[in-house]
């Protein structure tokens, strides 16, 4: 009687998806066996304890959301099968977020947060008192990748090269509108000035570092025809803070909240 038990609560388990998204970068169809890295099976198999026979659903990025099935090949090694895909692949907001980069925390916190707003691309973007030394890319990528597990999307944003912002307005593509976040800008409605933009069309934002924009780099940016300055009220908030604030004025006016 024991083992018919054992058999089927272990049906019952295996029947259930697992409720935590894996990233795999690595095409999907059926029966493909994708053969976890260390940190992926560490994760499987000591954060989540999931057992041979689990079912997961795992995404790339491009090619929607599929079950995968776990198989044990020892205690530290597993291969995820891949056996039916669940979601066709979805889009989100064609919000492109530029970022003056920020120290440690900070950073982290901001691409999580980018990533959970939707946005389709994060360009790191180099101003006079951006102070941060080497941008750590490893991490950014980590942490869009965490962030995109935990809330459901299926399109990864990309994480573009650093690029000098005087070099980058000079490439612009005048097609795009840059909504300048100008902690001087006078305050006015961001609601109106988003308002005024194209609804679900797409959209760059720029967000400065901590030490904020320098006299050149406002006036260069003024001078763009493509560039909207829009104030975020009277207090000048942190950059991590003004990016969480942008892009959910920028999702609910014109983008997937509405
Ligand atoms: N240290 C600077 C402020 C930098 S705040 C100073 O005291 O002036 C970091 C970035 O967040 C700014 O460059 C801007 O892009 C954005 N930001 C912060 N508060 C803002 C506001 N009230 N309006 C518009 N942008 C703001």
């Amino acid at each position: 009687m024991h083992h018919l038990r054992v058999l089927a609560i272990s049906v019952l388990m295996s029947e259930q998806i697992s409720s935590h998204r894996l990233f795999v970068d690595h095409p999907l169809l059926a029966d493909a066996v994708i053969v976890c890295l260390p940190t992926q099976a560490h994760y499987l198999l000591n954060v989540l304890r999931l057992g041979e026979g689990a079912l997961l659903p795992v995404f790339n990025g491009v090619e929607g959301e599929w079950v995968a099935q776990l198989h044990l090949h020892g205690r530290k090694k597993c291969t995820l099968q891949i056996l039916r895909q669940t979601r066709e692949q979805s889009s989100g907001p064609a919000i492109h977020y530029l970022f003056a980069p920020l120290k440690k925390a900070r950073l982290d916190y901001m691409a999580q947060k980018a990533t959970e707003l939707g946005v389709a691309s994060l360009q790191p973007v180099l101003t006079r008192r951006t102070n941060v030394a080497r941008l750590k890319t490893e991490r950014l990528e980590a942490n869009i990748i965490e962030a995109a597990e935990q809330c459901g999307i299926l399109r990864v944003p990309q994480l573009r090269e650093c690029c000098k912002l005087e070099a980058l307005l000079a490439g612009w593509d005048t097609e795009l509108p840059l909504i300048f976040c100008d902690e001087a800008a006078p305050v006015k409605s961001p609601l109106e000035a988003l308002s005024a933009l194209q609804k679900d069309t797409a959209l760059a934002v720029l967000v400065g570092p901590e030490g904020g924009f320098d006299e050149q780099e406002r006036a260069l940016l003024l001078a763009q025809p493509f560039v909207h300055a829009l104030s975020l009220g009277p207090r000048i908030m942190r950059a991590d803070t003004a990016a969480v604030a942008i892009l959910a004025l920028a999702n609910a006016v014109l983008f997937d909240w509405r």
